[in-house]
């Protein structure tokens, strides 16, 4: 079977930007024959997400996550179906997904690497499987529950940066949900920061590429934050951390205005940043999703009963064809994305 996929074709440096040229396209041919435990799989949707610039490196910096390899078949999220299946726990017909789906139209895998996942729990949305209802969905939940100490009555502030993305379009749905009294979305659009307010159900979003985002926070949160997700890093979390109140908790999510650049992970704080931590007794925890596995079925549960329930809402933004898988990612990266970035495959 002829089928086409998306290679590394060259890396973008350490402290370079990545561009679609960066990946090429090109045509396989698949073995005919399954051998045992193998599945033969149609990809529907992938994922592309921020950690995989890190893939991009030689060196991923991490030791979880494997560096992509020049000319070979770049992975990552992905859902589909199952066209033919020699492995017992795999049937044509069943939807499965996986952290290392090959970014190709088909694919063989080893069954044993698949988990198969219940339509019904996104009512036949298989996209959300890879957002709302996977693992960024998972990171906002989990984050939220495991670093946020958000407490129902307590009036607390949650700010949430990279707030229309994937990970903070959910998260500051489950800081209101879970009783924080206002939550204010910091982002990259006027448009981002409408969707926030009016479809979302944020108190305030904020524009920083347009406004004053000191004086914004003083204005939006004006008893101070107590609940920062942390998103992007960077000058915008200098600036929310200087506004936070004492006892506060920073969830450390990610760090995305940093990963174009040579430095570890978490990148380092300016002292004025460290000492505001410090002297407000503010708590700053790395948080990786990957560390809570134990909660994934509960978790998983709880995030489809909200958006089944329309209690929380999904955005998504999602892109036709396998050959814009690189442009995609490129786009996703600088902020073209409102919700999940998606790629659909085929239907
Ligand atoms: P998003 O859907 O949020 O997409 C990335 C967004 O980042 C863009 O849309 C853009 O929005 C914003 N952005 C890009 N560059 C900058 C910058 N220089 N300054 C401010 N914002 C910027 O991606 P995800 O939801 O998948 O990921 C969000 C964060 O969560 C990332 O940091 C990621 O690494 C992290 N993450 C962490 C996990 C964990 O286990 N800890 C698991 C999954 C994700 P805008 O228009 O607003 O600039």
């Amino acid at each position: 079977m002829q089928v086409q996929r998306v290679v590394l074709n060259s890396r973008p440096g350490k402290d370079g930007t990545p561009v679609p040229e960066n990946f090429r396209l090109e045509e396989t041919t698949l073995a005919p024959e399954l051998k045992d435990g193998e599945v033969l799989v149609r990809t529907l949707y992938l994922s592309v997400d921020p950690y995989m610039r890190c893939r991009m490196n030689e060196d991923t910096g991490a030791e979880y996550l494997t560096p992509w390899q020049l000319s070979e078949c770049v992975d990552g999220g992905g859902v589909g179906v199952v066209e033919s299946s020699r492995c017992p726990t795999c049937a044509e017909g069943d939807v499965v997904t996986s952290f290392n789906w090959p970014w190709q139209t088909h694919a063989v895998m080893a069954g044993s690497g698949l988990q198969k996942v219940d339509s019904q729990l996104v009512d036949g949305h298989l996209s959300y499987f890879l957002g709302a209802v996977g693992i960024t969905g998972l990171t906002a939940l989990l984050g939220i529950r495991e670093k946020g100490y958000v407490t129902k009555g307590a009036n607390q502030t949650m700010v949430i940066s990279g707030a229309a993305g994937a990970c903070g379009s959910i998260a500051g749905q489950i800081g209101r949900l879970d009783g924080c009294v206002r939550v204010v979305g910091i982002c990259g659009s006027e448009d981002k920061c409408k969707a926030l307010v009016e479809d979302l159900g944020f108190s305030a979003a904020i524009n920083y590429r347009q406004e004053d985002v000191a004086a914004r926070l003083k204005e939006s949160c004006p008893a101070g934050i107590d609940v920062y997700f942390d998103n992007v890093g960077g000058a915008i979390s200098d600036t929310v951390i200087a506004q936070m109140n004492n006892g506060g908790h920073v969830i450390l999510c990610g760090q995305i205005s940093q990963y174009n650049k040579d430095v570890p992970y978490p990148p380092p704080l300016s002292e004025e940043t460290q000492e505001n931590l410090q002297s407000k007794n503010i708590t700053r925890e790395r948080f990786m999703v990957l560390n809570y596995m134990s909660k994934v079925d509960a978790a998983l549960f709880e995030l489809s009963q909200w958006v089944k329930s329309a209690q929380i809402k999904v955005l998504e933004t999602v892109v036709n064809g396998i050959e814009n898988m690189g442009a995609a990612f490129c786009s996703m990266m600088k902020g073209g994305n409102i919700g999940k970035q998606i790629i659909k495959i085929s239907a």
